[in-house]
């Protein structure tokens, strides 16, 4: 039996960062510090989030553009089609390609208003995999979507949501990163209704090591992820000792990428919350240490 599943093996893991664009001078220092941090573990990709409704425009292309002009950092940027016209969201895109963007996430998004049916702007790309069609006409973008283990909320049932990611992969798309999850056997189960469906682009797990496990329940409500009760077992008791609750986050994501990988998964996508502490512990876990190097 080896002692562990880290380190020496995991040579031949990628990993990517999800920023999201910050609001304040103090946010956008927060964020550059953690960028210093996390750039030495040489991600393959980082993304920047958009906005609900497209509330950050500017923002999304303003962190987009210092990465690509004062990093060596390859940065994806996110793009939904909700209550845009596709003359917008085509701007928007032409812009990136110009800048030399080559990869973009593209997303539907949700209505601005917590709970609002989704409706699709009456000029607008009707969803995604829409908006995969169009980007592909703008530039040869490689581009990526979302995947849900558990399911969109919106899908009619698990076998249409499959259907709906196979529409975005036959448009275009040449990834998938997953809604985070916490259950590891459901993704591999997911992965087999995946593979059965003759989806076979890379279907790229997201992790979310948490820390407040208050607001990560409330948010997981709603995009659909389910809570195992283990989890909140841990975090119990803990509420007013944020130190512990960071170890426990570390070794829960820790564990899952373990189990991830030792199932064949090579690639990691790190909901990161613009921080670098967590992210780095996990990626050092899995044998990804500054420069590359692997003691
Ligand atoms: P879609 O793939 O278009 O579909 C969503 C649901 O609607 C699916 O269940 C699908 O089955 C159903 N559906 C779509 N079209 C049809 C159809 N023609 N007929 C029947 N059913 C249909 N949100 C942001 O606002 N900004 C971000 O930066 C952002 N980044 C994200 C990154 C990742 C990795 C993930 C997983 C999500 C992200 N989101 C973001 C959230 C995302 O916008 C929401 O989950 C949104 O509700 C769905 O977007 P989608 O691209 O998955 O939609």
């Amino acid at each position: 039996l080896k002692p562990s599943l880290f380190a020496a093996e995991a040579k031949d893991i990628d990993v990517s960062f999800e920023f999201f664009p910050p609001k304040t001078e103090k946010m956008e220092q927060a964020l550059w510090s953690s960028i210093r941090k996390l750039e030495p573990l040489h991600p393959g990709m980082v993304s920047v989030t958009y906005g609900a409704g497209g509330s950050t425009r500017e923002r999304t292309h303003a962190t987009v553009s210092r990465i690509l002009k004062e990093t060596d950092l390859l940065p994806a940027a996110h793009l939904t089609c909700v209550a845009a016209t596709k003359g917008e969201i085509d701007d928007i895109a032409r812009e990136y390609w110009d800048m030399g963007v080559r990869h973009i996430v593209a997303l539907r998004g949700d209505m601005p208003t917590i709970g609002q049916a989704y409706a699709p702007h009456e000029q607008g790309y009707k969803n995604a995999a829409d908006l995969v069609t169009g980007l592909k006409k703008i530039g040869d973008f490689h581009l990526s979507v979302a995947a849900y283990p558990e399911s969109h909320p919106d899908s009619a049932n698990p076998a249409a949501d499959i259907d709906n990611l196979k529409r975005k992969i036959d448009n275009g798309a040449d990834q998938a990163i997953t809604q985070y999850f916490f259950d590891v056997d459901m993704y591999f189960r997911f992965m087999d209704r995946v593979l059965a469906a003759g989806i076979t682009v890379p279907i790229i797990p997201g992790i979310m090591p948490v820390t407040n496990f208050a607001q990560a329940k409330n948010f997981s409500g709603r995009c659909g992820t389910s809570i195992p009760a283990w989890l909140a077992t841990l975090f119990e008791g803990l509420d007013d000792r944020p130190e512990i609750r960071r170890h426990v986050a570390a070794t829960v994501a820790a564990e899952q990428c373990m189990r991830l990988y030792q199932g064949g998964v090579k690639k990691f996508h790190f909901y990161t919350l613009n921080r670098s502490e967590l992210t780095t512990t996990i990626c050092h876990f899995l044998g990804i240490r500054p420069e590359g190097e692997i003691s």
